[in-house]
């Protein structure tokens, strides 16, 4: 019917069609035109239904989509097959996208083809794919240029994405495809597996890992890389991914060392310091009070070391006191503590090591220092030192006692003439 029928005959079928359609066949003058259309192509092109029959092609389009649909129509009479489009019809000012789908009508009708084009709305889609588009170079932007290692795994496990940052950490490339495992030490596999389980059924979207554990990296070159780790997981109907945002932190951990041993050590003697022997002694004294274990404390001055400072000077005086505090560490057991309390003071606390043993310890001390060379500028000099013992009693209620006592103590062997050792009494 649609090959050689009317527009008259043919208006109520078209317009029975819940799509823009039109039916255009061969023109005399050449080209195609308009036999008839339904209401809903008409709105589409902006045209009156009254005055579209016989159209050109030409008249109803702008020439870019004109040239476009022409050349449709004619490949679709060419290959006897239908042609399909998408075409972006601008009506004002605002641009819409159709499917424009053109289909030869078998009949010829007086030697003239007709066709019949059928138009499908894909704004929506488009804008979408468009939107996609955009979320897909927004997100590869973000992916490859991010500092941090960003891996996404699927729910086997194998990595389907890895940024370049995520390829320097484990030092290889071509991490698509391979195992999760491959970047974590064999030793933490099993737990990994497990956290990783126990994330997938888990309310939370996302969960920084290293908060309950360091975690360890496995680099290609069999190095460990110590990690800091945030996983967040996605789900879309039913297939669970989870991404990983992953951080190199040895260069953190070399500082937050560093920072820790600049903050407990004494710089000129490199013992322990004040502080660090303080928060030690507050938790051994704990520790001993709550296990009824024992305890010892030696506190060590240097004799007479106003005068000797005033007779050789300072630097000398420092290189001693450099060299009395190797010389006590030597002496030390690995559980003992030794810092330099102020000065030309040190104190040594001795876990687990009652009166008698500490006394021994002690007079080892004391001798050491007194039998070592001191050779400065041509000059050997006799360093000695006093030292005050007390062992941990019943009647120290708080840590501080316990140096107190020893101090006190230490003063006792100034008393009787230095270079002594004193039990606490
Ligand atoms: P005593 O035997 O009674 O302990 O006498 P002393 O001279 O050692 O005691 P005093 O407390 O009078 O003097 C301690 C001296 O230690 C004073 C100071 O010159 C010296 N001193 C303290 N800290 C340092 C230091 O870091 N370097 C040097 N070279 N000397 C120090
Ligand atoms: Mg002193
Ligand atoms: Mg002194």
């Amino acid at each position: 019917m649609f090959s050689n029928a009317s527009h008259k005959e043919l208006k109520d079928s078209v317009n029975s069609v819940a799509t823009p359609l039109a039916i255009f066949e061969h023109a005399t003058s050449g080209g195609f035109q308009v036999v008839t259309c339904n209401e809903l192509f008409t709105e589409v092109v902006d045209e009156a239904l009254s005055l579209i029959n016989g159209k050109p092609i030409d008249d109803i389009f702008p020439r870019y989509l004109a040239n476009q649909i022409s050349h449709g129509c004619n490949e679709s009479i060419r290959r006897q097959s239908s042609e399909e489009l998408e075409v972006t019809i601008n009506r004002l000012g605002t641009n819409r996208w159709w499917k424009c789908l053109i289909t030869p009508l078998v009949q010829k009708f007086e030697d003239r083809t007709r066709l019949m084009i059928t138009l499908i709305e894909v704004t929506e889609k488009k804008i979408l794919s468009k939107e996609l588009a955009k979320a897909n170079s927004r997100f590869k932007a973000i992916v490859t240029s991010a500092y941090d290692g960003i891996v996404s795994i699927d729910i086997n496990g194998n990595i389907l994405l890895a940024n370049e940052a995520a390829q320097e950490i484990f030092g290889s490339g071509g991490l698509v495809g391979k195992h999760i495992n491959t970047l974590i030490p064999q030793k933490f596999r099993h737990k990994h597996s497990d956290y990783v389980q126990s994330f997938r059924t888990s309310d939370v979207p996302s969960r920084p890992m290293h908060l309950r554990a360091s975690v360890m990296g496995l680099k290609s070159n069999g190095q460990e890389v110590p990690l800091e780790v945030t996983i967040a997981r996605i789900n879309v109907e039913g297939d669970t991914e989870m991404t990983a945002i992953i951080r190199d932190i040895t260069e953190k951990n070399e500082l937050i060392d560093e920072l820790n041993q600049i903050s407990t050590t004494d710089s000129l003697t490199s013992l322990y310091n004040r502080r660090y022997l303080e928060s030690m002694l507050s938790k051994e004294f704990e520790r001993a009070k709550r296990y009824n274990k024992t305890m010892s404390l030696l506190f060590i001055d240097v004799d007479n070391f106003k005068s000797f400072n005033d007779n050789y000077g300072h630097a000398v005086g420092d290189a001693v006191l450099k060299k009395v505090a190797s010389t006590i560490k030597m002496e030390l057991r690995d559980i003992d503590t030794a810092c330099r309390w102020g000065g030309e003071e040190f104190v040594i606390l001795s876990p687990e090591i009652a009166s008698e043993e500490a006394s021994l310890l002690a007079e080892r001390l004391r001798s050491a220092v007194e039998d070592m060379q001191c050779n400065y500028h041509g000059l050997n000099h006799n360093v000695t030192v006093s030292v005050g013992v007390c062992q941990l009693n019943d009647s120290h209620k708080l840590p501080e006692e316990l140096i107190r006592d020893s101090d006190e103590t230490m003063l006792k062997a100034k008393k009787q003439g230095r270079n002594k050792v004193v039990m606490y009494e």
